[in-house]
């Protein structure tokens, strides 16, 4: 095959159980139309090719823009002159971009939703990936390691450098398929985390951000597969220590694992804020907001390890408390804390923990009386907080919410805080008070909430206080 002149990455999944069209609701893209999305690198189209009862295929092409790429990129260069970045093999191989498509146009399957099919994101399907021309370093047999072990049927196809010319001998690209019953959202994972595994190059910064992306999309498989030192250590690139860190994280060592470091970020942040047990302070101020809103029903999201699920517990007016989290861990301990394997049976019914990300469109989440999210918005990257509003507001849409987020005009006041910094080093931002009701305003105004902004914690004349609450009524 010559890829001259051919400038795009395909990969399809099919579907062959019926009705096969099922895929579509799975993908969140309608079989019926051509869907296209820009992303930075170029553009991405998704198709159906076939879409019967009985076979359905959906296509993703990734047209890569080769030159705007090398216009437009950042980070560090370092692969070759420039040159090597204009005349490359980029725009038409699977390579890491691929999985940042996949990513992004299928988010939803990967996130396991399914707005209109609920139902179907935890069935297998016979499933089948075939990527067009894969670079694969390491040949069929590494191809073969990589995914037989996780359970697929995998067949290759090799492509000679130039088929006119075989002398020049055999390159390093592949037609690879694989086959298995399986989630769509498993086969996407899989897909996410392998491909770039199999290319030599890659297209984003390699920072502390791809080892949590890796160690989320491996749970569940990558810890046991036999490869795991290579596909960790290729996916970072090779970076030594990022690689040591993410195989100590996936190998279990408590000292590193993630809700560990978790839990000393959160004792670091709690001896920060110590001398005032603001912790305390906002828990009984939160509870005692949704008291007055007489709430029966109330969601605790990001509930961690269930401080405030417990509080509310105590009062009886809260027939149903939920508390949702993204961590399992989180849950595990909350769940341990709240002693829910020994509570009574009319205590225990009371309360139910899930695991969910806010960043998503959650049924379950739908019809409570309130919600409080205490100290989490802080730990969400701050352009995806208009995903997480529509979710609550929107979506979810509580009669109240109650929510908390550090004050960082307030940080001055922490001695042991040095300036600049946010109080827990998983804080991607820290509003002052103007930016907080700034937010909260442009929250009532569009999803038609009244708000109300108050100080929790003592108030300094200057710098207000350590939290800042939020009560949304609708
Ligand atoms: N509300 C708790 C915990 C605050 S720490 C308390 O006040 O004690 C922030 C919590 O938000 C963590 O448990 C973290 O796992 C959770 N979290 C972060 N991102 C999330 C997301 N996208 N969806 C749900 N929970 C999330």
């Amino acid at each position: 095959m010559r890829h001259n002149g051919c400038s795009a990455m395909l990969l399809t999944i099919t579907n062959t159980k019926s009705p096969a069209t099922d895929l579509g609701y799975l993908l969140h893209k309608n079989p019926r139309r051509v869907q296209s999305f820009d992303l930075s690198f170029g553009r991405v189209h998704v198709f159906y090719p076939d879409a019967s009862a009985n076979r359905c295929t959906a296509a993703l092409l990734l047209d890569v823009d080769p030159v705007g790429l090398v216009r437009t990129r950042r980070g560090p260069s370092g692969e070759g002159g420039m040159l090597e970045q204009y005349v490359n093999d980029r725009p038409y191989v699977a390579s890491s971009f691929m999985s940042v498509a996949i990513a992004r146009v299928f988010n939803s399957a990967m996130a396991a939703n399914s707005k209109d099919r609920p139902e179907l994101v935890t069935v297998p399907l016979p499933l089948t990936a075939r990527i067009a021309v894969l670079p694969c370093r390491g040949g069929e047999e590494f191809v073969r390691r990589l995914f037989e072990p996780i359970g697929y049927d995998v067949s290759t196809e090799h492509h000679p450098l130039d088929e006119k010319f075989p002398e020049w001998g055999e390159g390093s690209y592949y037609t690879v398929e694989i086959a298995k019953d399986v989630t769509l959202r498993d086969l996407l994972t899989h897909l996410y985390v392998l491909i770039p595994v199999l290319d030599a190059d890659k297209h984003y910064w390699v920072g502390q951000d791809e080892v949590d992306k890796l160690l989320r999309h491996g749970e569940g498989w990558l810890q046991s597969h036999p490869e795991r030192e290579v596909i960790v250590s290729r996916y970072l690139r090779g970076f030594r220590k990022l690689t040591r860190e993410a195989l100590a994280r996936l190998t279990e060592d408590e000292s590193i694992d993630p809700d560990a470091e978790q839990e000393t970020k959160e004792a670091q942040e709690q001896a920060i804020e110590a001398p005032i047990r603001l912790h305390d302070a906002r828990l009984q101020q939160v509870a005692s907001q949704l008291k007055t809103s007489a709430a029966k029903r109330v969601l605790d999201l990001g509930c961690g390890e269930g401080k405030l699920v417990r509080e509310l517990l105590k009062d009886k007016q809260f027939e149903e408390i939920v508390g949702m989290d993204v961590s399992y861990r989180s849950l595990e301990l909350a769940s341990e804390r709240l002693h829910l394997d020994t509570l009574p049976p009319k205590q225990k019914e009371r309360i139910k923990l899930i695991q969910g990300s806010l960043m998503y469109r959650d049924k379950r989440l739908a019809g409570f009386d309130a919600a409080a999210v205490v100290e989490v918005i802080e730990h969400l990257d701050e352009p995806r907080l208009a995903a997480f509003e529509r979710v609550l507001f929107e979506f979810a849409r509580p009669q109240t919410v109650v929510l908390t987020t550090p004050n960082a005009e307030y940080n001055v006041k922490f001695e042991t805080l040095p300036a600049g910094q946010f109080r827990h080093r998983d804080h991607r931002f820290e509003w002052t008070r103007e930016q907080f009701q700034k937010w909260a305003n442009g929250i009532g105004d569009r999803f038609g909430y009244k708000v109300e902004c108050k100080p929790v914690g003592d108030e300094d004349q200057q710098v207000g206080a350590p939290t800042q609450m939020g009560v949304f009524r609708q």
